[in-house]
């Protein structure tokens, strides 16, 4: 499988620098940030700082150090943005759009981190 990388999303212009954005948390591998456009009082987006279009292109090409360090830090997001449901009614969804029918606006592979509220029910 060979995978596209358009390096002109808006994901990759933010890892470069070029756009601002409100970091949450940086590590070697990753950049987790606030949602510009939120849709609940926590709504953070975490993203591998490698050129990866989607889940299938991370865990086909990503090292596994990418890929632990992309999962510890939507860990770690969690934990800061006080949402891990460790006490009381705290919790969180975690999403990846992907593709046409996912809906996914950006082609650099992200997971939204959103808390701070009662979700509902995903399906009606
Ligand atoms: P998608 O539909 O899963 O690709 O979602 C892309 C998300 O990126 C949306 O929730 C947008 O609000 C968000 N977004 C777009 N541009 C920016 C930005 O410059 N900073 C932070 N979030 C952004």
């Amino acid at each position: 499988m060979t995978y596209r990388y358009d390096d002109q999303n808006i994901f990759a212009k933010i890892l470069r620098g070029e756009i601002p954005n409100q970091t949450v948390l940086e590590t070697e591998h990753s950049l987790a940030f606030d949602d510009i456009a939120p849709q609940a009082p926590v709504h953070t987006l975490v993203i591998p700082k490698g050129a990866y279009v989607s889940f299938d292109h991370f865990a086909a090409e990503a090292s596994d150090a990418e890929i632990v360090d992309f999962n510890r830090t939507i860990a770690e997001v969690c934990r800061i943005k006080g949402v891990m449901p460790q006490e009381g009614r705290a919790g969180f969804r975690m999403i990846s759009n992907a593709g046409a029918d996912g809906v996914q606006e950006v082609p650099h592979l992200h997971v939204h981190v959103l808390g701070g509220r009662d979700m509902g029910r995903m399906v009606e």
